[in-house]
């Protein structure tokens, strides 16, 4: 665990879920109003903790936790976080708001989606209802004339957030943009199924029109070039939609898909090797990121009746 300034009132903090490096961090903006982006995983609170007082932030001062999504690596923490920060409120899009009151629905799914991966991230507790505030489309005022506005960035899933803070004027995308590897100062797609294409693109053309300075992905870190970025990511997704298209089309598996998506996509192929040995990676870029693709053609071949 580690915690880094990465610009004005604006904190990293590195997780380290699991003991693994450059995977979950959380953001804290230290305004007049404290607040934190992404609880981080159940497992993984110790660690947020330590770093808030790190950081010298009294836990008592913090206004808001926003959440880009209640997956268990982003929004999972936030019940157990909460019994921590006892003036805190979650911001969280409504569709997201009842896996977090009641998280015994979310659970056994991500058990099915994530397998052992769930484990290391941490069975999620609920949060109290009220003190959760539903959020799509505005902003919050955070003390001194600076804000947080947030957007719907629908795709990744049908509740994702993405964030802009004006301290900087950077944005929080949660995995709109999808995962970043900074030791490779590369960009994946984060396309687990029930993926949407359609909703991704339109998410990734509303946060280009918020004309950000730089990105802060949840997975992993402070990127520059962040329009650019959004640009770049857009035609990956439709890249490997097209492939997994084809590769559907020819019945294909996911292990062929895979390799016709890294015979294309340099990025793909630059990370190849580190991401088939990492413990999470392996599971979630390689198998869930490639079978949300592949999924979204077969819905899309089911639904023109072919
Ligand atoms: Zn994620």
């Amino acid at each position: 665990m580690y915690t880094k300034e990465i610009g004005r009132s604006l904190f990293l903090i590195e997780l380290e879920t699991g003991g693994l490096k450059n995977l979950i961090c959380s953001y804290v903006i230290c305004g007049r109003k404290p607040l934190l982006v992404e609880s981080g995983p159940t497992n993984s609170i110790p660690n947020l903790i330590l770093g808030l007082k790190q950081l010298d932030i009294k836990l008592e001062d913090v206004e808001y936790v926003a959440v880009t999504h209640v997956h268990l690596d982003h929004g999972g923490g936030a019940g157990t976080l909460l019994k921590f920060l006892p003036n805190a409120k979650v911001l969280v899009h409504p569709r997201g708001m009842p896996h977090l009151v009641d998280p015994d629905r979310l659970w056994p799914s991500s058990q099915s989606v994530l397998g052992f991966v769930s484990e290391i991230f941490g069975k999620p507790e609920p949060v109290p209802k009220d003190r959760i505030i539903p959020v799509t489309e505005g902003s919050i005022d955070l003390g001194d004339g600076e804000k947080l506005s947030f957007t719907e960035t629908l795709g990744h899933a049908s509740h994702n957030l993405s964030f802009q803070e004006t301290f900087n004027g950077g944005v929080f995308p949660g995995d709109a943009a999808g995962t970043y590897f900074p030791e490779f100062d590369v960009v994946v797609p984060t396309t687990p199924p029930p993926f949407r294409l359609d909703a991704a693109l339109a998410s990734l053309d509303k946060l280009i029109q918020l004309n950000p300075t730089v990105l802060y992905y949840s997975h992993f870190g402070k990127a520059n070039n962040a329009v650019q970025r959004l640009k770049d990511y857009k035609a990956q997704l439709q890249l490997w939609a097209e492939i997994a298209e084809e590769g559907v089309e020819k019945n294909l598996s996911l292990r062929e898909i895979r390799d016709r998506i890294a015979a294309k996509d340099r990025a793909l192929a630059r990370i190849l090797g580190f991401v088939e040995h990492h413990r999470i990676y392996s599971k979630t870029v390689l198998e869930n990121c490639v079978g949300g693709f592949i999924d979204y053609a077969k819905r899309q071949r089911a639904n023109k009746g072919s």
